[in-house]
């Protein structure tokens, strides 16, 4: 089998269970806070937002398998297993020793890994008896793969989407709407807390933390309806593990088993889906493999961010989570890997880090351009502005390897593909991207203002 450029698993290769890694980390993640009370969070807490079962595996640090519901299995067939790729090209162009695989999860109808996540949340939204949900998109991806989960179970979908987004990402809100989701521009008049901010600043061009304070608020006031969310939370990294159970038995297809394994970061999804599985084998079979976070030099929570207890969103509604951050008032330079600009990082993913079980890098917008169309002419794929941060990290360590003239085998996650993003790239050629520095002393007074609970 080796030598193989695609390795495809069949159908009944679908992964019957998730990983849930919190079962067997050395140090399990500390306790999420009640904001008002610092009492630690128990699934009850969470019930009034989220369906009963996702608060479940929120919180459950015991169960190290969790079935993947048959149903949702049946719909993960639509577009998974998904292709494990040798990138023959790019090794070539870059003249490299270092065999480089990526998974390819931009093969999903939506066009990112987003839609594991999605599916399952629909499915035990619909199972629990409810009839709508909300949620919030920032760059848009998150909207668009709800929009089809809950078509697919039945759901009744109102995505409040970042104004800004919804005027410059046309056809993100036009996916959205073919799927049959009702899409709002955040801020709205639709909520109390949309109100309030138009009121105030008739102009706002909206915010994720914004966004999110009107899907809650709709989701509360709304009967049989839940709020759901796209990242950062314990069981959206749990139920993207498909990623990296299917990519373990690919890699084993192909005779290899990765030194290095990168994954892009926003909230940390993606990288926990394609990591959790390897990681498993460093924390029970010695493995040695290392773990890269790529996040946007922009945005650089785990590399330069504190860990601290801190709010999910901007605005301070959320509980308190144990993460690195650079503070929930932290506002990331406008760029275009949207889905990267997230002032935290999951509460696993940050102990995990802490422990020094995974290591994160940050890269320049323009290097990740750079990286992106390199991909694009090596590999074919256009991907998405967020996956190149790992292709860029991927690229780094391969010209390591050649100067080392060491043999390395690298897999990367490709969260996404890139055609709704275009303008972005067309950016990029004429020459009107720029990096973005980030002062110790912005960082410094962002998070000075947190409280200190640890
Ligand atoms: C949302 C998104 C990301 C970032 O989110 P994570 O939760 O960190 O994975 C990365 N890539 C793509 C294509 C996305 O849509």
């Amino acid at each position: 089998m080796n030598g193989q450029k695609k390795i495809v698993l069949s159908e009944s290769q679908i992964p019957a269970q998730w990983y849930n890694i919190m079962a067997e980390m050395p140090n399990k993640p500390m306790s999420i806070l009640h904001p008002g009370t610092k009492q630690a969070l128990k699934p009850e807490d969470l019930y009034p937002i989220f369906a009963e079962e996702l608060a479940r595996q929120e919180l459950n640090q015991t169960d190290m398998w969790i079935d993947i519901p048959e149903e949702v299995r049946e719909k993960y067939k639509i577009y998974r297993p998904s292709p494990l790729v040798r990138a023959t090209g790019l090794e070539k162009a870059l003249d490299t020793p270092a065999h480089i695989y990526f998974k390819n999860e931009s093969v999903s109808p939506v066009g990112s890994h987003k839609l594991n996540s999605a599916l399952a949340q629909a499915y035990y939204c619909k199972k629990e008896g409810l009839t709508n949900i909300t949620t919030e998109t920032g760059a848009g991806q998150w909207g668009t793969a709800m929009s089809f989960a809950a078509k697919v179970f039945g759901l009744e979908l109102a995505v409040y989407m970042v104004k800004i987004s919804y005027e410059q990402k046309p056809y993100r809100r036009s996916l959205m709407q073919t799927w049959g989701a009702q899409v709002v521009a955040s801020p709205s008049m639709s909520t109390k807390a949309g109100r309030k901010i138009l009121t105030d600043h008739p102009t706002y061009q909206g915010s994720l933390g914004t966004a999110i304070s009107e899907a809650i608020e709709l989701a509360m006031q709304t009967p049989d309806c839940k709020y759901t969310l796209g990242s950062v939370l314990n069981h959206v990294s749990l139920h993207q593990t498909v990623i990296g159970l299917e990519a373990e038995k690919q890699m084993e297809i192909a005779g290899e088993y990765p030194d290095i394994v990168i994954g892009c970061f926003g909230g940390g999804s993606n990288f926990s889906g394609i990591s959790f599985p390897f990681m498993r084998h460093n924390i029970n079979d010695g493995r040695k493999t290392r773990f890269i976070a790529a996040e946007p030099a922009s945005c650089p929570k785990l590399t330069r961010g504190v860990f601290q207890y801190d709010f999910g969103d901007e605005a301070g509604y959320t509980p308190l989570l144990p993460m690195f951050t650079l503070g929930h008032n932290f506002a990331p330079a406008h760029i275009h890997a949207g889905g990267l600009r997230y002032h935290g990082a999951g509460t696993i993913v940050s102990q995990l880090m802490k422990d020094g079980i995974m290591e994160a890098v940050d890269i320049q917008q323009l290097d990740s351009f750079e990286a992106g169309v390199l991909f694009a002419r090596t590999e074919g794929i256009v991907p998405a502005p967020e996956s190149s941060h790992a292709i860029a990290a991927a690229v780094n360590e391969a010209l390591k390897a050649k100067e080392e003239g060491v043999q390395k085998t690298i897999l990367f996650n490709l969260s996404g593909h890139g055609l709704v993003d275009m303008t972005a790239y067309d950016q990029y050629f004429a020459g009107d991207l720029t990096n973005y520095v980030l002062s110790d002393g912005d960082i410094a007074k962002n998070v000075s203002v947190l409280e200190k609970i640890i």
